[in-house]
Formats: structure tokens, sequence, C-alpha cells
């Protein structure tokens, strides 16, 4: 299948060509035809299986050849925004937004991309200037809206991407404050990892009679990803993580952290080791963040150490390694983490450093995937058979006061509250002025426009992600 049989435009197949994408992954081959059939779409497909272009070329294409996309070729009409992407984090919104500009070259639509965390300025002129297709994370959106520098009342396509993550971040009053701006007629697409209650409430109310697609959860059928537990003592992880990088001899590596401490220690520890590493996480300025991601892309930057949050929808594209250096407090967030190594075809490796504490962690998410992982001791890192776990601390500075629900390696009920304690100051970078560079705002998180999320509600159900 080529993706000009799939109803797009000659100048949009030229620019997907020109990336290098002969023919459209499953995703794709099913949401494109359904978008440009103009009715609601609910999507479940997480990152890497290609969504992005799944929606952004059939926009770019519906935009591009109507009536309006045809007054915007003869220059006889302004620009209105008239698709507006959403998405939970600044990454994943610079992301879309550099996908619907590199599809959409050959087309005369532009695009801007907005979010909290830098100043407001530069996105109000660009607003002012006119766009086509604005990616926005909720709360920096909602402040555009609230001091009127943003015109959503000729919205015709609204796609949330990755709406479980929104939901999990605790944007769903945002959201629904957006909603209440757009005018009621037009296009909803939803894309969406996993489909929780939450989610299925949010469909129901957002869409109407949707197309509804779903492709394999990539991690559960894509078996190129080779993972592997190296059990190791709580204080080991470290000497192991240096040996396994300088053994092996690895360059790219992508590794996960509980928290934005753990991630600055490890840093720290790994630079004494003469190994060139980063931190990108919710406390760090958004240049850091540019930065960090960039030098670790062009493969200047040997080991990348992230959380959760801060790394969901970082897209590189063959990433050889991907190390849980402590294992994710949900199960799911496994699958997301290993899921950024193996893509496309590369083969991929995900090792997870697994102690005492974590061994009901590893038993939820050997469950969620449905596999038990191989165990591999590595010489000279052979556990204590008679090691005692401990409650797993989640939040920096503050030893053994959030544990899980005080059931060592258990699922505690304590999710709320810790998850604040874990990120409480992931809005450190609000109201910081740009810079990261260039002409576009890039960065920040949407929801946290107060420079603080602490106000934002948990909802109920699952923790509130506050970690960025
Ligand atoms: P996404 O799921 O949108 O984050 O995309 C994951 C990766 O797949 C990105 O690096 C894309 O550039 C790449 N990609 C998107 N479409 C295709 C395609 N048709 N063939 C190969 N790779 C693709």
């Amino acid at each position: 299948m080529s993706f000009s049989t799939l109803g797009l435009s000659d100048a949009i197949v030229r620019a997907v060509t020109e990336q290098g994408y002969t023919s459209p992954t499953p995703i794709q081959a099913q949401a494109i035809p359904a978008v440009l059939n103009g009715g609601d779409l609910l999507a479940g497909a997480q990152t890497g299986t290609g969504k992005t272009a799944g929606f952004t070329l059939p926009i770019l294409q519906l935009l591009s050849s109507d009536k309006a996309g045809q007054a915007l070729k003869n220059k006889t009409a302004p620009r209105a925004i008239r698709a507006l992407v959403l998405t939970p984090t600044r990454e994943l919104a610079a992301q879309v937004e550099e996908s619907v500009r590199v599809y959409g070259k050959y087309t005369n639509l532009n695009s801007a991309v907005i979010f909290g965390g830098v100043g407001i300025n530069p996105q109000i002129k660009l607003l002012k200037h006119g766009v086509d297709v604005l990616v926005a994370t909720p709360g920096r959106l909602l402040d555009h809206a609230g001091q009127g520098t943003v015109d959503l009342s000729r919205i015709e396509i609204l796609i949330l991407d990755e709406a479980d993550r929104m939901l999990d971040m605790g944007f769903i009053h945002d959201i629904k404050k957006v909603l209440a701006l757009l005018p009621p007629k037009r296009q909803n697409l939803l894309f969406s990892a996993t489909f929780s209650d939450d989610i299925k409430a949010l469909a129901d109310k957002l869409l109407n009679n949707p197309h509804a697609i779903e492709v394999a959860r990539r991690n559960s059928t894509v078996e190129v990803i080779a993972q592997k537990i190296h059990p190791v003592d709580r204080d080991k992880k470290h000497p192991m993580l240096s040996h396994l990088i300088k053994e092996n001899n690895w360059h790219q590596v992508l590794v996960f952290t509980r928290t934005k401490h753990g991630a600055n220690k490890l840093v720290e520890q790994l630079g004494r080791d003469g190994i060139g590493a980063m931190a990108i996480h919710g406390n760090k300025s958004q240049s850091a963040r540019t930065k960090a991601l960039a030098e670790f892309k062009d493969g200047s930057l040997q080991v990348l150490v992230a959380t959760d949050i801060a790394a969901r929808g970082i897209d590189i594209d063959q990433l050889p390694h991907v190390v849980n250096y402590d294992l994710p407090n949900v199960p799911e967030d496994y699958v997301h983490r290993i899921g950024r190594t193996g893509r496309a075809g590369a083969t991929g490796e995900a090792v997870s450093l697994v102690c005492v504490d974590e061994h009901q962690m590893l038993k939820d998410i050997e469950k969620l995937i449905k596999q038990t992982l191989p165990r591999h001791v590595i010489p000279g890192f052979e556990p204590d058979p008679t090691a005692k776990a401990q409650p797993i601390q989640l939040r920096s500075g503050a030893p053994g006061h959030a544990n899980r629900g005080g059931r060592p390696g258990g699922r505690g009920g304590q999710g709320q509250s810790r998850a604040a304690g874990a990120g409480g100051n992931g809005g450190g970078n609000g109201g910081r002025p740009a810079n990261a560079g260039g002409s576009r705002p890039a960065g920040a998180n949407g929801g946290n426009r107060n420079g603080s999320n602490a106000s934002r509600g948990p909802r109920t159900g699952s923790a509130p992600r506050r970690d960025r």
C-alpha cells in the first residue's frame, strides 16, 4: 500500500516520501481514510506506531484542499485556526508541530505550538500573524483564551493526542474548558494508548458516532525489543549501570529513574565514573531539556536520564538501549518506557535493574505484559539473598514518607497524595522567559500556567502525574 492510494494529495505524499516513508503503518492505513471521510475517530495507538502522521497527514489534506485552503493559496483570505491539537506535554507538542511543518511543507498551511513555562509574548505574536494548525498544551491555551489572544471560533478539527496521559496528568478540567470554547460542529479525533473508564467517558461525550480503530500495543507484539532483568542490590544499581555501559560500550542509553532527585543524583554519579549524562525532568528549565535532548539525539551525549513524564513522547529513531534504573510505579509505564527502543523495525534492548524492594512491581509488570522476563545475574553483582524489602521511596528527600501503602513493593492506596510529593515542584520553570531559541516558542507543559500545578485537582481513580 502507498500513501497516494489512501487519498492523499501529491504535495503531502511528496513530503512524506522525503522523510523516507514509503508505506503507511497500520494506524496510518486505517486512520488516514477515516479522517479524510470527515467523521469522528477514536484511535487506540501509542507513540511509535506512526500515529502522529496518522492524524497530521489527513488534516493537512483536508485543510489544504477545501475552499478555505484554496483561498489561502490565492491569498484571498486571512488565516484562522482551523485545526487544534491538544497534547499532554511540551515535548510532544513540539514534536507534533514539527511533524505538521515537515508534512505540510508543500501545502500553504502553517502551524504554531504554544505551551506554558516560556514567555507568552512571542506566542501572541505568532497567533496574531495567523495560524492554520495550532498545537497546544491545555493550560497555556486557556491562558491565551482568557486574555483574548487566541481565536478558537473557527476550529473545524480537534485532535486530542495521548488523551490518556492528559487525564492522568489531571487535565480533564482544562480540556472541558477548551471544549466549551470550540464551535459545536467540528470533527473530533481522539488518540489514546489505553482505554480506561475515564477515557471512555470522555470519548462518549466528545465523539459523535466515531470510527474506532485500534492497533496492537506495540510492545506486546514487537519482539524486536530484547528485555532483561538484572537482579541487583539496592545500593549496587549505580555501579552496575556504569559497568553495563562501559563493558558493553553503550553509546546512546536512555535511563529511567523514579524521581527527579534520583535522576540528578545518577547524573552526578555517572559523571564521576567518566560517563557523560544529563537529566531531563520537570525541574529542568526548558533550555536545559532542549539541550539535553538535542545532544542525546545527535549522539554527543551518551546517557540521558529521565523521569517518566519528561520522557513521554520523546521520539528518537533507533534508540538502542533503554534502562529501567528504577521500575516504574505504574506497570503501564514500563511498556511506554521500553517502547522508546526497537522502533520502526530497529532492534533494541531494554534492561531493568531490579532490587528486592521492587519484586512486587516486577510481578505487576509481568502480569500486564503477559511475559516472564528473563533474569540475568551479572557476575560480581549477585544480590544478597537475605536482603529484606524496604518501602519504596517515591519522593525526593523524604525518606520513608511515601511508600506504596505501607506494603513494600505493594500497590498502595496513597497514589494521590504521594504523586504530588514526587513532583510538587514540577512547575519550577513556570513563567520563565522563552529560552529555547528560535522564533518558535518551544517547551513547557501546558497545564502549568501558574508555575505550579499543585492546584490541579487529582482525578479520581488514578494518581495525578505531576512530575514533568
Ligand atoms: P509516532 O507514533 O507518531 O510517534 O511515530 C513514531 C516514529 O515512526 C517516528 O519516528 C516517525 O517518524 C516514524 N514513522 C511515521 N510514519 C512512518 C512510516 N510510514 N514508515 C516508517 N516510519 C514512520
